[in-house]
Order: C-alpha cells, then structure tokens, then sequence
C-alpha cells in the first residue's frame, strides 16, 4: 500500500507522462531506472512506491509530485463476482465510474473518459448529471490498472477495453487517443479488443478513422430518422444522420472495420416497426452492425426499456432485412453497473446489494 496517506492537489497520475517525460525527470539518474519505473507501471500495475527495485529515496521523489488520482470511494460486486463497479474519487472531489465484466472467454473492462457528460442525453444518468471536466491520460488508464489488478486476483486476463463508462471520449479527443496508445503499446490490449463509444461527433470520427488504428468504434445511434433522433440525442441537431452515415462509411473504409449502431431499446419510443425500416435502412447504408440492448431505467427519465418479447421480435425483423444484429444483455443492472449508464447522479447508491466492501484506503 502506498506510503503517502494525504494526495496533493497538484500531483499528477504517475500514468500521465509518457516515457520521454519520464526519462527527462530521471536526467541524473541510470538509464536503466526510468525501464524499471515502466516496466512497474505497465507490466505489474504497481504504484511507484510500491516499485521496490527502485531505490527508496528515488520513490520518495517521484511521490512527492506524481501520485494515483484515483481513491475507492465505494466498490460493489455482483453476487455472481462476475461484475465489479468502483466508484472513483478524484482530488479535486470529481467522480467516476468504472465496471468490470467477466465473460467466459473475456473480461472487459468499462471506463470513463470524462467526469459527467455535457451532451445532455435525457435518457443516460451521466447526461442527467451534467459535464465536470476531462479525464487526464493518468485517470483514464489508473481505471485500467485497477481492472487488471482485480482480474488478476481471479486470475482472469484483462482482454478488452471500452470507452462505454462516463463521458464522451470523442470530446476529450487528444487524451483518449494518448490512452489508447498505451493500452496497445503498453498493457498489450489487442486494438481490436478496444472499442471507443460516441454519441456522433462527426469531425472527431473522421480524425479518427485516419488514425491507422484497428480500435473499435460504436455509435450510439438510438432513433434513425432526425426528428426523433434530436429528442434523444439534442447533438444530433449539429451533426444528423446523413453526416453520421458518411462518418461510418469513411471508419470502414480507411480501417477496414466495420461501426457498430448501439441501440438501447425504448419501450414504445424507438422500438416501433417504423424503427425497424428507418434502422434497417440507416445500417445498410453505413454498412454497419447493430447493437441491441434495453434502456436501463434511470431517475431522470419516465420511459423503460422495451420488453424482451419486443427485443427479440426487433431482433429478429431487422436479421430479416439483412442487418448484422445482436442482442446485448444488460450486466450488473443489481448494483447499477449497467456499462454505459453510470450513474454519477442520484441512483448511484441505490443498487439491490449493499456494497461488499468499501474501502478507503488512501
Ligand atoms: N458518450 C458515449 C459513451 C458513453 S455512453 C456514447 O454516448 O456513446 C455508452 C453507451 O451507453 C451509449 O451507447 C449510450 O447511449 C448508452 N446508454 C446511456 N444511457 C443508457 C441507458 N439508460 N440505458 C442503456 N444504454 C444507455
Ligand atoms: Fe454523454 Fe453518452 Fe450519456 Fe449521451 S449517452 S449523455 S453522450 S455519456
């Protein structure tokens, strides 16, 4: 456990700077250190206190200016164990979530990118909430270490990465890109297991499908036809369906990987036949996939997810017009971790469960 107990304001995540960073703070030391502090960040997910092969004063220095922003506020599991959330705090009392999922063939983790949300989606909980800032490089990927530490326990691999938690990801472009390229280069996730999640920022797709990354994009599309979409979606007034459909057309071309269309199912909202033709219509033409899931209910909104019955038939009618579709199951609806739906706001205590154990340990 760290030795530090009080976090200084100003500190920055010891997973914020990049090597070259590191190595201009080491200058007076052996080259070989700034291997060892590397290696203890992104191969055993140490702290740097915590990173005994470097000498002990050498640890004090880098504690004194670099430290882990993110404190468990709470943490909660699923009875099963197959689904964990932490409730972070950060220290400037920003907080956010992050959930873990265990498959049988995966684990995945779910992470935020930004402290709340400022694209106002009336369904999402961190929409609901509001926008706070950024996340740091730092704060993005500590969420990352703590997964990979608690698979590890279970002596599960960490596998994939989505930017499905808080935030919107193509809005804190230039630090979600830097995070990924340490998930590639340095934890050694696969960029096809890293799949980045947006509401539809046009210019920030674009940027990204030039890229040369195999990364995963999904598009959370919810209603294909811009009336409607605008009422879900109010982004969707700058940048409509047709811009969308150009943005996925360009990812698959220049990536080679087709997008996917999330779609949380709104009873009687957006799960109409009418929705299946505009769906239908807007998939084939973006060449893209089809995410199924049922809205999770959230305080801030009257309407529920569709049946399953629906969802299936939904499923089913959109498979009969040649759409590529799956139908996603909602993980860890008990303790509010719906990935996706992370509620920084009223309900995010509210789960079935009490939480397991709630650690303050910093
Ligand atoms: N801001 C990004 C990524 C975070 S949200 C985005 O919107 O894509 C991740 C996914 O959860 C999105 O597809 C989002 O539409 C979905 N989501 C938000 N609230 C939800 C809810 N109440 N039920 C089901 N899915 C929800
Ligand atoms: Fe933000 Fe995504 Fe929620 Fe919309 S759905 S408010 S973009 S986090």
């Amino acid at each position: 456990m760290s030795e530090s107990t009080t976090h200084d304001h100003d500190a920055v995540s010891p997973w914020t700077p990049s090597r070259q960073q590191w190595a201009s703070l080491f200058e007076d030391e052996p080259r070989y250190r700034v291997d060892q502090l590397w290696t203890g960040l992104y191969h055993h997910d140490l702290d740097p206190i915590d990173i005994t092969n470097l000498p002990k004063p050498l640890r004090r220095r880098i504690g004194q200016q670099h430290q882990p922003a993110l404190t468990p506020a709470a943490e909660q599991q699923t009875i099963d164990g197959d689904t964990l959330k932490w409730l972070w705090s950060m220290p400037d009392g920003a907080e956010v979530e992050t959930v873990l999922m265990h498959y049988p063939k995966r684990s995945t983790v779910c992470i935020s990118s930004q402290a709340g949300c400022a694209m106002g989606c009336g369904f999402c909980a961190t929409g609901q909430a509001g926008y706070q800032r950024n996340l740091t490089v730092g704060e993005i990927l500590e969420q990352v270490v703590a997964a990979r530490r608690a698979a590890t326990i279970r002596s599960r691999r960490l596998s994939n990465v989505v930017f499905m938690g808080m935030g919107e990801p193509m809005a804190n472009y230039d630090q979600v890109l830097e995070a990924i390229g340490r998930l590639i280069a340095d934890f050694e996730i696969g960029a096809r297991n890293i799949t980045v999640s947006t509401v539809g920022l046009v210019p920030q797709m674009l940027r990204f499908a030039e890229e040369g990354l195999q990364v995963g994009l999904a598009l959370s599309l919810h209603a294909a036809n811009d009336e409607l979409r605008t009422s879900l979606v109010p982004v969707n007034r700058r940048h409509p369906i047709d811009e969308l459909v150009a943005a996925c057309q360009l990812f698959r071309e220049r990536t080679r990987r087709r997008v996917s269309l999330e779609w949380a199912m709104i009873d009687a909202v957006n799960d109409r036949d009418q929705d299946v033709a505009e769906l239908a219509d807007v998939a084939t033409r973006a060449r893209a996939h089809v995410n199924l899931i049922p809205l999770n209910p959230t305080p801030g909104w009257p309407t529920t997810g569709s049946p399953p019955e629906r969802v299936a038939a939904f499923a089913a009618d959109l498979s009969a017009r040649g759409v590529n579709v799956t139908v996603r199951a909602n993980r860890g609806t008990d303790i509010d971790a719906a990935c996706g739906q992370l509620a920084g706001g009223p309900n995010r205590r509210s789960g079935t469960e009490s939480p397991v154990s709630l650690d303050r340990h910093r």
